[in-house]
């Protein structure tokens, strides 16, 4: 591509819409606009490396047997009422009606159709197993959609869907695609990790995610590197059976904390580490208004594991102010277990604790050298917070380290959820109807590119891997305008990269040499080539990797080969 027939606009400002550093790059290069909140468009140079993402995910999934399928973006409410998830998804899903007054959504992922096409299309055990794919728009009405590609509210999923006899088959299949995501998640050059995840609203059994590591992730990934367990922070179990405390030696006392409300201001007050502090959360209850969660001051509370205790209303939802005051009558920051009339749960770890400080239910007062069972009775004991880092591993071999990590790609066992609910059923061998079982598969392709800029990025801009890079190479003659000798020169290496299959990007601009090395260092592509004069005359051309400080002299007549050579596979 000649630069002077493609329209590039970089910029050198931060845009101050961006927060994390793939959202102002991919503007700041010229890879995406923003139309609207969560909606993008892709530019000519941000779409050669979606399509480049795209075809290695496509090369994958065929080879692993996938068969590509496109579906609509619009789908019909029915299928949605067959499946029970009209009522059920909540407000992500954009509705909507056509002229007929006839219901329809955005597809924010395809499983009713999917199955609706597996039981119109199959019938017999002798057409299984089948693993349909497509790479393909989904739209979800994302409550904060931010950090630009990352979590938009309209974005680009693959998402395969297999279908099988039996659990057994299921396994294979969820086996075959694990092993494909593997690849291409390889293939693309990305540093992951495979995690253990909660199957979360799409029902299931086992399920596990795969993540790109980066500081700016939205998720955290407990692992350990000792028994190679690895898994989503928020489904790590932590157990519940040892709780030890040590004896009492502090005396209960009423002290005062005027104005001292969060946990924070409270261990500083006091000059007590906030896991000594105990947290308490009112949380809406099933049936009663409200239920206490108690937990050390550091922790976090785990929305999964709550949502799973007796009692407690799902969705999950804070109390607010009033709210708490009605409850408990005390106003919120000074609410503590003592003499609470409301049911009560107990963290493990807050379980353990003696000679606490804990909010006295009256206002600007505290405890000091609580104590359970001495100052109060212990309620039941629960596991409701995220694992932290220093935690006992869950696989035996030591204890987890945290990570941060980008979800890129989501693999389940759905098992009979969508074919039990819209009966799709195939004849087995001895010609007796069954529920199909099913695996689904998605990579989120567009949330690929950010994750690949936020794991690849200096602060000239972003570093390519080869596999996605928009360009291979980028050709930067000196003084074109001026030297004859250095147009023909550079035309004719062009078109020899060209030849060679290498996607070349060709600054045949009128720019200062200066302003060309920023922007092709800004848009990541990995090798550079620069033509000058003087060495041109001496058969040399000068060759810089994106990734490397130095610059070398290669010879004029190998460029294709030294290039071949440097290229990852
Ligand atoms: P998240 O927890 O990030 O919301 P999810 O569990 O809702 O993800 P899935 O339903 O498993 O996501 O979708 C499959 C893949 O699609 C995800 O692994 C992710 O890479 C991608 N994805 C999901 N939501 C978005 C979004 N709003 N923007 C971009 N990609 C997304
Ligand atoms: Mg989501």
């Amino acid at each position: 591509m000649r630069l002077t027939d493609f329209p590039l606009r970089t910029f050198k400002e931060v845009p101050s819409e961006a927060e994390v550093i793939s959202h102002q790059l991919m503007l700041r290069a010229g890879l995406i606009r923003r139309l609207a909140s969560g909606l993008y468009n892709w530019l000519p140079l941000g779409l050669r490396v979606l399509q480049k993402v795209e075809a290695i995910i496509r090369d994958e999934m065929n080879r692993a047997g996938a068969l590509e399928v496109v579906m609509p973006v619009v789908q019909p409410a029915e299928l949605w009422q067959e499946s029970g998830r009209w009522e059920e998804y909540g407000p992500e899903l954009l509705r909507l009606k056509d002229r007929h007054d006839r219901a329809f959504c955005l597809g924010p992922t395809h499983e009713e159709v999917i199955t609706d096409i597996a039981r119109n299309e199959l019938s017999s055990y002798r057409q299984l197993p089948v693993n349909y794919y497509q790479i393909q728009t989904k739209f979800r009405d994302e409550i904060r959609p931010r950090f630009g590609v990352m979590r938009a509210r309209e974005f680009v999923m693959k998402d395969a869907y297999s279908f099988h006899l039996d659990q057994e088959s299921l396994l294979e299949g969820y086996a075959a695609m694990r092993a494909a995501y593997d690849n291409i998640f390889r293939r693309l050059q990305l540093d992951f990790r495979i995690v253990q995840a909660d199957p979360g609203a799409i029902g299931g059994n086992r399920s596990e995610e795969f993540h790109v590591l980066a500081e700016s992730g939205e998720d955290a990934i407990a692992y350990c590197e000792a028994d190679g367990y690895s898994a989503n922070v928020e489904t790590v179990a932590i157990d519940t059976d040892d709780v030890s405390r040590a004896e009492p030696t502090a005396d209960l006392e009423l002290i005062d904390t005027p104005n001292v409300r969060t946990i924070d201001e409270l261990s500083k007050f006091l000059d007590v580490p906030a896991g000594h502090c105990l947290k308490t959360l009112l949380v809406a209850g099933e049936q009663a208004p409200a239920v206490a969660l108690l937990l050390c001051g550091h922790h976090e509370l785990n929305r999964i594991k709550t949502e799973a205790l007796p009692g407690v209303a799902r969705p999950l939802r804070m109390l607010r102010g009033a709210e708490v005051e009605a409850a408990t009558g005390c106003e919120p920051g000074f609410v503590g277990p003592k003499d609470l009339d409301v049911p009560l749960f107990v963290d493990a770890a807050a379980a353990s604790l003696s000679d606490f400080v804990c909010g006295a239910n009256a206002p600007d007062k505290h405890y000091r050298g609580a104590n359970w069972e001495r100052d109060l009775p212990l309620p039941d004991v629960v596991d409701m917070r995220n694992a932290v880092a220093g935690d006992p591993s869950p696989a035996g071999g030591g204890r987890l380290e945290i990570a941060r990590g980008i979800e890129v790609g989501h693999i389940f066992q759905l098992g009979s959820k969508y074919s039990e609910a819209m009966e799709a059923r195939v004849l087995d061998k001895d010609g007796k109807a069954c529920e199909m079982q099913m695996g689904c598969y998605g990579i989120g392709v567009t949330r690929v590119v950010a994750a690949a800029i936020e794991q690849n990025n200096d602060e000239r801009g972003i570093l390519w891997p080869d596999a996605i890079a928009p360009f291979d190479v980028v050709l930067i003659p000196i003084n074109l305008d001026k030297s004859y000798r250095v147009r023909e020169a550079a035309d004719s290496l062009y078109a020899e990269l060209q030849q060679a299959g290498l996607d070349t990007l060709y600054d045949d601009r009128n720019q200062r040499p200066g302003v060309k090395f920023a922007e092709a260092d800004l848009i990541g592509i990995p090798h550079r080539l620069v033509i000058a004069e003087k060495s041109w005359d001496n058969g040399q051309i000068e060759y810089k990797s994106r990734r490397e400080a130095d610059a070398e002299m290669i010879s004029v007549d190998g460029v294709v080969d030294f290039l071949s050579k440097r290229r990852m596979p």
